[in-house]
């Protein structure tokens, strides 16, 4: 089977929202009157974001739902997206499960496949995302990363570190019991990205981004571009960890600074992280029950600038915890 064989049966598709999709030089794609469009790249590359021998039906799901989470992250609507694909082989077995993970997730989400490149090389994927935002007068309501004000409460949406958790099982750091790490490895390989919450979180939140590389160091991305502090509520953060309800730590092998890492420095989270100010909470919780992903209140912005983290006393922990990863 050649490139050309290859993207025909795995990957051309009809194009249905695209002016123009696969077969020609370039796509052509028409975003809705009134709005901007939100692009995103993300590249996952063997060894480094993925196990050689993962199921290639979730590595298809993974590598569109990274990108689509930076989507949700500006309050985009997802349109389409591009594939790069480097692949050491042609494994038609592989490339099956691959683009089955992918369409799935694709479809969910509206978002079509309007052309990419094929070449072999080390396995790497590349995947380019296209999504509109509404721009009303020009003035374009993408949720930014730099708004959050003195006062604004600090939210994420769902769990915090089952990924890690899960990452850590796999390495033989944890034992954990079947079901949860059935539940925390879905998590880890196939995230689920909150398109629907951020869209609805247009014209509430203050900033947003979405979590990939954990809490502490992408809330410092967050509190640089805004030029602010926070205060983290630790506590609060710790109950995001879904193990947390129903594992018996000890005996699982979990220290409580172990659960902490997950939960601050985890990464692999694909939430939302954002911001808002205490006068939105009724509107906020009304559109959150819209898009069917909980919310939680973790921390609070200062006008100082840094970053407290507090325990469940309030009091101050130690501020190597600000950038702390007990197992690197
Ligand atoms: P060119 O050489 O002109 O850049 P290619 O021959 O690489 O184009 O690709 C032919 C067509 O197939 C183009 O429309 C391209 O966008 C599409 N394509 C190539 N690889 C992929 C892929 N992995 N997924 C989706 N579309 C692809
Ligand atoms: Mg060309």
């Amino acid at each position: 089977m050649g490139e050309f064989d290859l993207i025909e049966r795995y990957f051309k598709r009809p194009a249905k929202r695209a002016l123009l999709g696969i077969g020609d030089d370039c796509a052509l794609l028409q975003p809705p009157d009134g709005t901007h469009m939100a692009i995103s790249s993300d590249m996952l590359v063997e060894g480094r974001h993925f196990f050689a021998n993962v199921d290639p039906r979730t590595l298809g799901h993974k590598a569109l739902a990274v990108n689509l989470s930076d989507l949700a992250a500006c309050g985009a609507e997802p349109l389409a997206f591009t594939l790069a694909l480097a692949l050491p082989q042609i494994d038609e077995a592989w490339l099956a499960g691959f683009s089955q993970g992918l369409f799935a997730l694709a479809d969910q989400h509206g978002c079509e496949l309007i052309g990419g490149d094929t070449t072999l090389g080390p396995l790497n994927i590349c995947i380019t995302v296209f999504g509109s935002v509404p721009a009303p007068a020009g003035k374009s309501q993408a949720l930014l990363r730099s708004g959050a004000q003195a006062g604004d409460d600090i939210y994420v949406s769902g769990h915090l570190g089952d990924a890690r958790l899960a990452l850590e099982a796999l390495r033989g750091k944890f034992d954990l019991p079947p079901a949860l790490l059935l539940t925390t490895r879905q998590r880890l390989e196939e995230p689920s990205p909150r398109i629907a919450l951020g869209m609805a979180l247009r014209g509430l939140a203050s900033a947003a981004m979405d979590l990939s590389d954990g809490l502490v160091g992408d809330l410092q991305h967050l509190l640089k571009a805004s030029k602010v502090g926070a205060t983290l509520y630790t506590a609060a953060a710790l109950d995001r960890l879904a193990a947390r309800t129903h594992v018996d730590w000890a005996n699982a092998g979990i220290s409580d600074d172990a659960a902490l890492t997950c939960v601050l420095s985890g990464g692999d989270d694909y939430e939302l992280l954002f911001t808002a100010p205490p006068s939105a909470a009724a509107a906020l919780q009304a559109a959150v029950l819209q898009s069917a992903s909980p919310i939680h209140c973790i921390g609070r912005i200062n006008a100082g600038p840094g970053l407290l983290l507090h325990d469940k006393n309030g009091r101050e922990l130690p501020t190597h915890f600000t950038s702390f990863d007990h197992f690197s």
